[in-house]
């Protein structure tokens, strides 16, 4: 049965099988988390994704592509039943973050014991959380997973969106969501516009098997030519991330293995011990970027599709996935009180709660990156200072602590506390 509710009035399906009420197009973290969060809505729902995550075995290595993953966003994959499938694969969680500069004397640690918190986060593959996301959504009714489907035409319209998929497929939708990351089709073809800008690094992210277990300590180091960090995995694994520029980046692309090995060694600092091996490596290029609009009628953003940040503080798909939880919370409470459940008046409620948080975490992202990119000696001298501060300053240290891990400010619902239902 599919919902029918005030609002326009649109033509009839001409298959109602293949109506939707919402059609997410991106079944990656973001979008698999917005179907998870619509579970007990009562809507019907297809999600759309053109590859399926290869599934997971315990003695694969760890993947590239892992994200720093904040309480809140812990608290809202156990609320909607997904946390235990991340569990029970692997994840590596931190207690413990390190901040500082080689050529200054700001340094300062974080730790989740000084605000009573278990963890500061835990490092989950992006693979990994997509696996158990996909994993519940098989457990829901009113979900169905279209995969592989690439979109090969969208006819985006206020009242209702129809969808051509390349394998022929056809499905009509009242409301789209974009959740197909930062290119986004969905966006294109509702006419939203972006505006954006890049950075003069990229990011190198290499994972690597360390001759000591892991810690639960992840750190950052600035250096003149831009950021270091460490990020620990499960076992004696752990991911480095190193920003240069486009031109270091392509060479330290290119070296041998064991060449690159020994330029990480002598690089980076000596709390990154002795590396046995590598295991991968990939370099990625640096933008921001913010959708104009969230919304219009019928159609919503989320995830990377509305906004992509700097990747420096890990806040990308933590900032997505409360997109997820909010714009859940706003239409299936609209659907349960009979309004117009995917016109304007109501996804603007999602858009005025979830733009204002991200363009706060984009600007002080932008903030920290650029401050912290420049030799500039005023700007030295304002990070040294700022760093010392936060060591110094343990209200401070625990505001910029609780900022970070999603336990300050405004939270959909479904991020603040478990066990609690729309
Ligand atoms: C180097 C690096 C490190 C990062 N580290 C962190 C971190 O530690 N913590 C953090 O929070 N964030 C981090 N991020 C950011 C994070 O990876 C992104 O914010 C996140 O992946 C966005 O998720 P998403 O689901 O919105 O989009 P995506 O991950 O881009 O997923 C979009 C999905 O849509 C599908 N799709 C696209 N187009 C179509 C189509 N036409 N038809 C069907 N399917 C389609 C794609 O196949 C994909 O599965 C990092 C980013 C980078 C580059």
């Amino acid at each position: 049965m599919t919902a029918t509710q005030t609002g326009p009035q649109i033509d009839p399906p001409t298959d109602p099988a293949m109506f939707y009420d919402i059609a997410i197009v991106g079944g990656g973290m973001v979008g698999a988390t917005l179907a998870c969060a619509l579970a007990g809505s009562g809507l019907k729902i297809l999600l759309l994704e053109a590859r399926a995550p290869v599934s997971f075995s315990a003695d694969q290595p760890h993947d590239l592509r892992v994200s720093a993953l904040s309480p809140a966003s812990q608290t809202l994959l156990q609320n909607i039943g997904v946390w235990p499938g991340v569990v029970q694969r692997r994840l590596c969680p931190y207690r413990r973050m390190r901040v500082w500069e080689t050529r200054g004397r700001g340094d300062t640690c974080f730790d989740s014991a000084d605000i009573d918190q278990p963890v500061l986060g835990h490092i989950v593959e992006n693979r990994i959380l997509q696996l158990a996301l996909w994993q519940r959504i098989e457990q829901c009714d009113n979900i169905r997973i279209h995969c592989p489907g690439v979109i090969s035409d969208i006819d985006y319209q206020a009242g209702g969106s129809v969808l051509r998929c390349e394998d022929g497929s056809r499905f009509e939708c009242r409301l789209l969501v974009g959740a197909d990351g930062g290119q986004s089709r969905v966006r294109q073809q509702a006419g939203i516009g972006v505006h954006s800008w890049s950075y003069p690094q990229q990011a190198l992210v290499a994972s690597v098997r360390t001759a000591y277990p892991q810690q639960d300590i992840t750190w950052q180091r600035f250096v003149a030519s831009g950021p270091q960090a460490f990020l620990p995995l499960s076992g004696s694994c752990g991911s480095v991330v190193w920003y240069h520029t486009p031109a270091e980046v392509n060479r330290l692309g290119g070296l041998a293995d064991e060449q690159f090995l020994a330029e990480l060694e002598a690089s980076f600092p000596r709390e990154l011990g002795r590396i046995d091996a590598l295991l991968g490596r990939a370099s990625f290029p640096l933008r921001s970027q913010y959708a104009l609009q969230y919304v219009k009628p019928g159609v919503a953003l989320v995830g990377d599709a509305a906004h992509m940040i700097h990747p420096l503080a890990g806040q990308g798909v933590n900032i997505g996935l409360l997109d997820a939880a909010q714009l859940a919370q706003d239409v299936t409470r609209a659907f349960a009180a009979g309004e117009n459940w995917a016109g304007l008046e109501v996804l603007r409620r999602y858009q005025a709660t979830r733009q204002q948080h991200n363009a706060v975490m984009m600007a002080s992202m932008d903030l920290l990156c650029r401050g912290f990119s420049n030799e500039v000696a005023p700007l030295k001298l304002l990070r040294n200072l700022g760093l010392g501060l936060a060591q110094r300053l343990t209200p401070l240290r625990n505001a910029g602590m609780k900022f970070a891990m999603g336990l300050s400010g405004h939270l959909p619902e479904l991020a603040q506390r478990q066990d609690r239902s729309l």
